[in-house]
């Protein structure tokens, strides 16, 4: 029988890289102690050769249930916002750094938490698995926390968003908001100017797709 926390998925890869059998593997994926929280594995989603694929922090309460990433609120505002910029979701992947939803309670609500340096660690190896066998042209990181696990401490998503950067992610790396920031806006004047900014951002990726 596997330990639990080995600390690295990696040690749960299947012989074989292919998104399936990535995904079927992942399910059953113990190297942190999220899965106990989680209800499932959320792994990433969308086209097999997607020339873009967004990565996200981790997934949320109704992805936790749903068992897909990006169908909550603020998936929907991912959604609306893609369509807005003129990009078709289906030919795009979209996943996750870190695969278990990570939450605490606060009444019958379970609030999200922040994964943490260990969790992120340990949940890499998939992510750098999906882009291995993805290949996407463009990867897009969604928030200060993906950004840190993936472009390093010192990037500043609140300076740096919407510019694409050198990474070996792939050869077009950017980073921005996370939608769920945007349902977070104070009031809805700067929710509506949030939004407008975010779209901007997604437009360069059309850009660079066409
Ligand atoms: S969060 Fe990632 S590393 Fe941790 S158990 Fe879930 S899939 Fe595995």
């Amino acid at each position: 029988m596997r330990k639990t926390s080995s600390g690295s998925a990696e040690e749960f890869f299947p012989d074989k890289l292919t998104l399936p059998s990535l995904r079927e593997a992942a399910a059953g994926c113990k190297a942190c102690d999220l899965w106990k929280r989680g209800t499932q594995t959320v792994f990433g989603e969308g086209r097999r050769a997607a020339m873009v694929m967004f990565v996200g922090e981790q997934p949320g309460n109704e992805e936790d249930l749903a068992g897909k990433p990006f169908v909550g609120p603020a998936g929907r505002l991912f959604d609306d916002a893609l369509e807005q910029a003129g990009i078709d979701r289906s030919q795009t992947y979209v996943t996750n750094v870190v695969k278990h939803f990570k939450w605490e309670p606060r009444g019958k609500r379970r609030i999200h938490k922040k994964p943490n340096a260990q969790e992120v660690s340990a949940c890499r190896p998939w992510l750098e698995a999906e882009i291995k066998v993805v290949k996407p042209k463009i990867v897009v990181v969604l928030g200060a926390i993906a950004a840190q696990a993936l472009l390093g401490p010192k990037f500043r998503v609140t300076k740096q968003r919407g510019e694409f950067i050198k990474s070996t992610l792939a050869p077009y790396v950017m980073a921005t908001v996370h939608p769920a920031s945007i349902l977070r806006a104070p009031d809805a004047e700067t929710r509506r100017l949030e939004h407008r900014r975010f779209v901007a951002d997604l437009k360069k990726l059309a850009r660079v797709m066409s």
